[in-house]
């Protein structure tokens, strides 16, 4: 089964069938903000929502994450922590998020596997849902996405009113609509058109627009061009920018211990903190919040793009929504442009 429908009474049953046997997480409100937490019943999800403030990159690669126990001194030994096998779904992911894990993976999955990261990743199925109302500063389509992308997903629902249209995209997706098909209705000719309308309209509510063209190429001359004295200015380097960013993954290791027990534990990190670059000795490379937010734009648009061919960026648009500075992502990188060389 490729493309169904599902009529929302029955979405309860489908939730109710996907709790019996995976990890639900979905998202819900609490204190006024939506986020995507672990569900028990259907009653919980609230979908009423542009986005979540905090990125769902957070069930695979977590805030926090006891790496292993130990017990220090010459007959100390590591205590691993067994690998997670539950299976995890996560539904109404956004579609920009859901693109932002193909570009974590290469990261925890490429060269080196992250155990941590892989095991969650390797057991979860991804439900997109549609992006019918995007937010104000939202610019997925700047990267030749859409709204309603399936490419990130395994399953796409998309929003009609009265039932969701469903389309399954890889075999994950295609093989999950075969073991719920009792609550799905094909989809028709009509239905399809709905979908694409649905798209065409939401493709349209996008108004801003980041100029990517030549970014990578002209980024190469401008590492020591004053505009990023001028763009770090109003930078308080508060690193909510990174750390609400569902494709940065900077983590740093921690130690808890006492004298008989200890854990090593890995926490979310920021670019934008001096600490972050301080090297014993005392220097630091970074010693500058122009540095730092210099670092931050040559990573997603000079550095990670030539190393995987994509842009280290969704256009989700949360640095710009929750920077308390007002800095405006898409501006820089438009101004950028328009440097004259
Ligand atoms: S959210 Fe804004 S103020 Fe905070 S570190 Fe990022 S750019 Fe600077
Ligand atoms: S850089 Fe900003 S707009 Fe791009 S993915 Fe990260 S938070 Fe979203």
């Amino acid at each position: 089964m490729e493309n169904a429908i599902i009529s929302k009474e029955k979405l309860p049953e489908l939730f109710t069938q996907i709790i019996a046997k995976n990890k639900l997480f979905a998202p819900v409100k609490e204190n006024g903000f939506s986020l995507f937490k672990e569900v028990e019943k259907a009653s919980e999800i609230d979908t009423s929502y542009v986005n979540t403030r905090v990125p769902p990159k957070s069930i695979i690669f977590k805030q926090t994450e006891t790496l292993f126990h130990f017990t220090p001194g010459k007959k100390g030994n590591v205590e691993k922590i067994p690998e997670e096998n539950e299976k995890i779904v996560i539904y109404a992911i956004r579609t920009c998020d859901a693109k932002a894990f193909a570009l974590l993976d290469p990261v925890f999955i490429g060269d080196f596997e992250d155990p941590y990261y892989s095991a969650r990743r390797r057991n979860s199925v991804l439900i997109g849902l549609s992006c019918n109302n995007p937010g104000p500063a939202c610019f997925c389509t700047s990267f030749d996405d859409s709204p309603a992308s399936i490419e990130y997903v395994d399953i796409l629902f998309t929003d009609l009113g009265y039932k969701y249209y469903i389309e399954g995209n890889s075999e994950i997706g295609k093989k999950f609509l075969e073991d719920h098909k009792t609550l799905f209705d094909a989809a028709s000719g009509e239905d399809q058109k709905s979908r694409d309308k649905v798209e065409r309209e939401a493709i349209g509510k996008i108004k801003r627009t980041m100029k990517l063209t030549g970014i990578v190429e002209k980024l190469d001359g401008m590492f020591d061009h004053p505009i990023w004295y001028e763009s770090a200015r109003k930078c308080i380097g508060c690193g909510t920018c990174t750390y609400l960013c569902p494709t940065c993954h900077c983590f740093d290791m921690q130690d808890e211990s006492t004298l008989n027990k200890g854990a090593r534990i890995r926490v979310w990190d920021s670019c934008m903190y001096p600490e972050y670059t301080h090297h014993a000795s005392g220097h630091n490379p970074r010693p500058a919040r122009m540095n730092r937010v210099r670092n931050r734009v040559y990573h997603k648009f000079n550095y990670f793009p030539k190393n995987t061919e994509v842009f280290g960026c969704t256009g989700c648009s949360r640095c710009i929504e929750y920077c308390s500075a007002n800095i405006d992502i898409i501006e820089i990188i438009n101004k950028i442009g328009e440097v004259k060389e």
